[in-house]
């Protein structure tokens, strides 16, 4: 007996180091202690059997079986234990049972929970098939006629045994399922009465409840009994099964198996198994056929997400919300997140628009408010030109004018000395009339040199625009030294340009360029200018043998308001500049290479056709 409890001690210990260490290890080497600590262990082989109907039925339903296995297998001491549900499920959780009796949906469970193995299924005497033994059958008063389906329990109280009663439950459960009646929230309620199931046919029969869910057969057995009457009741949704003689309101299903724990010595299962399938069938005796699939005890519990597929009821969006809260609140936050940075970015791009539109009406504003200056710039500096050349402006009117007179007097003397002829006559009206066109042109050209306009771009021939700027010069100045201008290079001579502005610039650069050479002996007078057309522009060079400047002076040539001239605006350069500058073109001054004098240059771009 020690000897028993020690190795049991033993075999427990090594489990627990199995579990840890590995076990394939250990594997042969428990499975020899765990058959000898059960094969004399005093209390032998237990049978754990699950008493649904108390210990007293279990005991006279069980005893022929085990009986049966001490008989067959003499070196073994098989003894049947009473579990209800939770205790078969310890016993087997604490190795305290070897071999386990239970109904088919418990057994799938605990074989998902600890790997039980079946190794026969009961064959029941009001079966015919052994896969078709266990059903529901749910029962109303005879006198409720409106019950005639299970789909007729919604809103009605309903009594059962228990949430995992297998035949008291389950097995009905799914089938209102399969009529579209929700079990758990369609009917009005739910009372789960316990054992013995024979409360719910008296709660039926009382009223208590509408209908009531109990094991198959069980009616057929209370009213052999005498208990009740099977016509004081009717069968929702009733079906007939042939071989099954027992009324029926559902499928039916294996019956219980036996199966082994993993701890059971293979061998010994083995020959509990060859002696159950060998066990004579007898009135009242249970018999054993070969194991069965539970296949459809699974599926039960699929359908019902119960058992071991509880976990099912997890995917829902509560469950999924109840499982993964954590990364839905991550997940959430990462929303709100992007979604205020998204608004914040929107926002940024609408303030940086504005910023941009209003900086782009601003710029357009100023750049209109500084073409505008400019325009009046320009027209101030031209009327500088001609302020500053008035004075001999006048006198170059005055010569034809002066000529006129002279050939008016001279008629008016002749006619009063009677010498006048025709021909004298016609010659001098040709010399006034010739005259006063002659003011006339300088005038006409002054007026269009002044006028305020807008700036324009049209092709112009360079060469007449600087002839046209000498004559206009020319005809400003008493004394006007030579200007010459030349053509060194290039087929075209159209630039595109406004032609006016243009003008402006040759007429400033000449100016200064006389200006420059005022005081000084005759052979450092006149104007040189140069123009040619060279690869994809047009140069113009404005040279004078005049003063020229000192290098400080030549760094701020192009600075507004620099002058060295008393009366000097400083304004003709840089409006020169920014003329040429706006026609694509570069202004810039050199000194002669002979250090005698300036040259001013110039360049424009060609346009497409003049290229
Ligand atoms: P302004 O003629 O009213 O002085 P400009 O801007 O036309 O204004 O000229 C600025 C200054 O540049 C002149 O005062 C002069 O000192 C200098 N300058 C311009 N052209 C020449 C030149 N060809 N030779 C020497 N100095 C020049």
């Amino acid at each position: 007996m020690a000897l028993g409890a020690n190795l049991n001690a033993m075999a427990a210990r090594v489990r627990a180091c199995w579990r840890r260490t590995g076990r394939a290890l250990f594997s042969p080497f428990l499975a020899a202690l765990a058959i000898a600590a059960h094969a004399d262990n005093p209390e032998g082989i237990a049978v754990g059997v699950f008493a649904f109907q108390g210990e007293r039925a279990a005991i006279s339903d069980w005893s022929p079986v085990i009986e049966h296995l001490n008989r067959e297998l003499p070196g073994h001491r098989f003894h049947l234990r009473n579990f209800d549900a939770d205790g078969l499920r310890e016993a087997i959780a604490a190795q305290s049972v070897d071999l386990v009796i239970t109904n088919p949906g418990y057994y799938v469970t605990l074989e998902t929970l600890f790997g039980l193995s079946r190794i026969a299924t009961l064959q029941s005497s009001h079966a015919a098939r052994s896969g078709q033994a266990l059903g529901s059958v749910v029962l109303a008063r005879a006198d409720r006629v409106e019950l005639a389906k299970l789909r007729d329990l919604a809103g009605r109280r309903v009594a059962a045994v228990a949430p995992d009663a297998f035949g008291g439950y389950l097995i009905a459960a799914r089938e209102m399922l399969r009529e579209g009646v929700d079990p758990e929230s369609a009917v009005r309620e739910t009372r789960f009465l316990g054992l013995p199931m024979t409360h719910i046919i008296e709660a039926v029969r009382s009223g208590e409840v509408d209908a009531g869910i109990v094991r198959a057969c069980l009616p057929e057995q209370m009213a052999r009994d005498g208990l009740i009457r099977m016509d004081e009741f009717r069968v929702l949704s009733p079906r007939r099964v042939e071989g099954f003689d027992c009324a029926l309101s559902s499928s039916l299903y294996p019956d219980w198996p036996i199966a082994v724990t993993r701890h059971l010595d293979p061998a010994l299962a083995k020959s509990v198994a060859r002696v159950l399938l060998s066990m004579p069938e007898g009135p009242g005796r249970a018999s054993w056929s070969v194991p069965l699939d539970y296949q459809p005890v699974l599926d039960l519990y699929r359908d019902l997400r119960v058992g071991p597929y509880a976990y099912l009821r997890d995917i829902t969006p509560e469950g999924l919300a109840r499982r993964f809260w954590p990364w839905l609140l991550g997940l959430l936050a990462l929303l709100a997140a992007w979604i205020v940075h998204t608004v914040r970015v929107e926002h940024l791009v609408h303030q940086r628009t504005r910023e941009l539109n209003d900086s782009l009406a601003a710029r357009e504003v100023a750049e209109c408010r500084a073409r505008d200056n400019q325009e009046k710039m320009e027209h101030l500096s031209r009327l500088s030109i001609l302020g500053e050349l008035s004075g001999r402006l006048a006198h170059e009117i005055n010569q034809p004018l002066t000529s006129i007179a002279t050939y008016a007097n001279s008629l008016l003397r002749r006619e009063a000395a009677g010498t006048l002829t025709p021909d004298a006559l016609r010659e001098a009206c040709g010399e006034i009339a010739n005259e006063a066109e002659r003011a006339s042109g300088v005038v006409r050209r002054i007026r269009h040199f002044a006028r305020k306009r807008a700036a324009v771009r049209e092709p112009v021939d360079l060469f007449s625009l600087a002839e046209e700027a000498s004559r206009l010069m020319a005809g400003m100045l008493v004394s006007c030294p030579r200007i010459v201008i030349e053509w060194e290079g290039g087929s075209d001579r159209d630039v595109l340009c406004d032609g006016l502005q243009i003008q402006q610039v040759l007429l400033n650069l000449i100016k200064n360029a006389i200006d420059a050479a005022r005081g000084l002996p005759d052979e450092r007078q006149g104007v040189r200018v140069r123009l040619a057309q060279v690869d994809n522009r047009f140069v113009v060079q404005v040279v004078d043998r005049g003063a020229g400047l000192d290098p400080a002076q030549e760094e701020r040539l192009f600075e507004p308001f620099f002058t060295t001239k008393p009366d000097g605006l400083g304004l003709g350069l840089p409006i020169c500049k920014s003329i040429i500058e706006a026609h694509g073109g570069r202004l810039w001054a050199e000194a002669n290479e002979d250090g005698i004098g300036m040259c001013f240059f110039f360049q424009l771009p060609c346009h497409e056709s003049s290229a």
